[in-house]
């Protein structure tokens, strides 16, 4: 349920309202707006008599929120979330972010060339997984702790921010000391335990639909982040299971503008995975870029033929400069802009 304040409300009025709330056994969230305040009940199971807040001095309405998933929607928010991370760089806003990397990080040489070979192209976020959920027990399962050491190293010598997934709520505090971004992947949409881990991190996160997902539950499990109090959540369209094999998912473009009339939450795509192919990552992350998307998330690998996991699918650096000289053009088609990696200092 969301109080929406008069313009010009007093501080005292909106105190009342959060006391009132509270008073009912609920939380409440203030949201200053540009033209009016408001008020987020959280945490209402359908028993809130709306009527005690109707009258109260200084309300001008009401609003049920109707979907199930409440400090995720617009309806809660209707102005997009801008996400700020370090060294200036926002999801969200104007600006298109692109985060790239190789798939898992295999040794000190590769990762920081990778990350050299994606910031030259223009990226400003590395990827780069140090645990890998991977399909098959017998694949290469990632580095582990040893791997976060290697992207705090990657992240030193060419700062980049770090995106980076997390498996398990221990491995959220590992990975909250080095990343500037938390991974949820998508084997891990509905893990609640890890979400509330998430959640509870003080670091920005990446959540992943799953592989089934549909976008209500990709956004529901949102909701348990920001319900914890972490409202710093970026959502990532990365393919959905279909029956074609033909590629390794179905990469739902429409899920974007989907989002985006259903979410204030920034929302990026992943054509990696989305595809699965090294040819139609190209294609599919100017499509994405064209379609509104925050970011894209591309893997890329100095050689990608001698990759541990995913090379299939990760593009040579030189394709990527090529992508990332075709979405700047794309983006500003659309009013928007690349955002380009701060000038390094001497
Ligand atoms: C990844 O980005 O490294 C990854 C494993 O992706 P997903 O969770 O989308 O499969
Ligand atoms: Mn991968």
């Amino acid at each position: 349920m969301l109080i929406v304040m008069r313009h010009g409300a007093t501080a005292e009025e909106i105190e009342k309202v959060v006391a009132v709330i509270k008073e009912l056994g609920y939380q409440a969230r203030t949201m200053p707006g540009a033209q009016r305040t408001a008020v987020g009940l959280v945490g209402n199971d359908g028993r809130v008599d709306a009527s005690r807040l109707e009258g109260l001095a200084g309300v001008q309405e009401v609003i049920h929120v109707s979907k199930p998933y409440k400090q995720v929607s617009r309806e809660w928010k209707g102005e997009s979330t801008v996400i700020r991370l370090g060294g200036g760089v926002t999801v969200g806003g104007a600006e298109v972010v692109a985060i790239a990397g190789p798939c898992s990080v295999e040794s000190e040489k590769q990762i920081v060339t990778a990350a050299q070979q994606v910031r030259e192209a223009g990226a400003v976020i590395l990827r780069g997984g140090a645990w890998k959920p991977r399909s098959s027990p017998y694949t290469f399962q990632g580095l582990g702790r040893p791997g976060l050491k290697l992207l705090a190293r990657a992240r030193e010598e060419s700062g980049l921010l770090v995106c980076t997934e997390a498996m398990d709520p221990e491995g959220v505090r590992w990975v909250t000391e080095v990343a500037d971004i938390v991974q949820i992947g998508a084997r891990n949409m509905q893990n609640y335990s890890l979400l509330k881990a998430a959640g509870r991190c003080g670091k920005p996160i990446l959540l992943k639909r799953g592989l089934s997902a549909t976008v209500t539950e990709l956004l529901l499990s949102a909701e348990y982040i920001l319900a914890e109090g972490n409202h710093d959540v970026i959502l990532c369209e990365r393919g959905i299971r279909g029956f074609d094999p033909t590629t390794r998912n179905v990469f739902d473009l429409t899920a974007i503008p989907v989002v985006h009339k259903l979410s204030h939450l920034p929302i990026i795509a992943d054509p990696s995975h989305g595809t699965g192919l090294r040819d139609k990552v190209i294609p599919m992350a100017r499509a994405a870029v064209a379609a509104g998307a925050d970011g894209i998330m591309v893997e890329v690998h100095p050689d990608p033929e001698q990759a541990l996991s995913d090379g299939a699918q990760s593009l040579f650096p030189d394709q990527f400069t090529q992508l990332m000289r075709e979405v700047r053009v794309i983006a500003e088609v659309i009013g928007r802009r690349v955002a380009e990696p701060a000038p390094v200092s001497a």
